[in-house]
């Protein structure tokens, strides 16, 4: 059979033959689904924080194993500069939503997380951050409330979350509540919760053999900054995937936060978001080490915002850097997206912050939604 189609401005002939009998295939992508997703955030983490930490570090990052780069576009609902909730919130629910927000949209009602789904599809589920585990980062991923800073009523969400993993600071807000006498501390353990603080051991001192879930205290309030001996993250994060990949066959999804670097950026100390980046960097390292043994695992990596208008400055060598801020709080600069692993290739191109759910649940396979009941 011959199609013969005709090209209107010129009049020249184009011919395509097709043969009924054979069936054209399209180009079919790579569609191995990815088991387990690995989600870390580095908050406050622009390009200059990436660059800061290489040039600082002998001018290496482990952030160069990652194959697959890309952007994304960072602003809120209704402000072109995002905060960390309306941030996450795109991350977790693929809405725009305003800043303050934790897991809500505009209309300051619920939305479903890509971790709640997780939990309800039968995965495992873990969250850890360097900053307390109810701030707004984590928050936005397991927790609905329309205001970030409304600690105590978060961390109760967490009760119901199912959530395998809880590492990170803010204990009082678990035990020394006061918006009403519950000891959180011992509901969790009561939901089968090991429940562990960081005054009676380290990560490194846990021995997980009969722990089924953990929720680790970190720090009463925000844990130390690395500099001042905070040294959690890359432990416990090679636990958290110990643990949540033994023995399971549906996979896991686990959120990772950095969430210092960000602070440095608020402090204008370029020393403080070096360190931080460093160190979460080095998590990283051990992230891929996993990610590259196992290869079912999606490890995504990214900001909410850029923190700062940090800006590496004439003068600058090698390991020895001159930096100037133009800002104390976030700016809206496009923000780097990289990827690694089972449908990585999804995540090329400039796309809106929104868009990384939709890319993660595409690269779970997951199709329809299902509903929060
Ligand atoms: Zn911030």
């Amino acid at each position: 059979m011959i199609i013969a189609l005709f090209s209107c401005d010129t009049g020249k002939k184009a011919i395509i033959t097709a043969h009924p009998q054979i069936v054209e295939k399209p180009i079919i992508k790579d569609t191995k689904k990815a088991k387990n997703i690995i989600f870390m955030v580095g908050d406050g983490m622009g390009i200059t924080q990436i660059s800061s930490g290489m040039y600082s570090n002998d001018n290496k990052l482990n952030l160069e194993r990652m194959r697959t780069i890309g952007l994304h576009k960072c602003y809120a609902y209704d402000d072109l500069i995002t905060d960390s909730a309306a941030g996450a919130t795109a991350f977790s629910s693929g809405i725009k939503t305003y800043n303050g927000a934790i897991g809500v949209g505009p209309d300051t009602l619920p939305v479903q997380t890509i971790l709640e789904e997780a939990e309800l599809r039968g995965m495992k589920t873990g969250m850890i951050a360097t900053s307390t585990i109810d701030h707004a980062t984590p928050a936005s991923f397991a927790a609905h409330n329309m205001y970030r800073k409304n600690y105590e009523e978060i961390v109760l969400d967490y009760l119901n979350s199912g959530c395998e993993i809880l590492i990170g600071g803010g204990q009082k807000s678990f035990d020394r509540r006061e918006m009403d006498e519950r000891n959180l501390t011992k509901e969790f353990v009561n939901k089968g919760y090991t429940v562990v603080s960081h005054v009676d051991k380290t990560i490194s001192e846990i021995n997980m053999t009969n722990v089924e879930k953990l929720l680790f205290y970190t720090a009463d309030s925000s844990p130390l900054p690395v500099a001042q001996g905070r040294d959690y993250l890359k432990p416990a994060s090679e636990l958290s995937i110990n643990h949540l990949n033994k023995n399971n066959d549906d996979g896991f999804f686990l959120l990772i936060e950095g969430s210092q670097i960000d602070w440095g950026g608020h402090a204008n100390d370029a020393n403080m978001i070096i360190t931080e980046m460093i160190d979460f960097d080095n998590t990283i390292g051990a992230v891929l080490d996993f990610a590259e043994k196992d290869g079912n695992t999606l490890v995504i990596i990214t900001a909410d915002h850029e923190t700062g208008g940090f800006a590496i400055q004439k003068g600058s060598k090698m390991n020895d850097l001159k930096t100037e801020f133009t800002s104390d709080y976030h700016t809206a600069d496009l923000i780097p997206v990289f990827a690694f692993g089972p449908g990585e290739e999804d995540f090329n191109g400039i796309y809106e912050n929104t868009e990384l759910y939709h890319k993660m649940r595409a690269a779970f396979g997951w199709e329809s939604k299902k509903k929060l009941d």
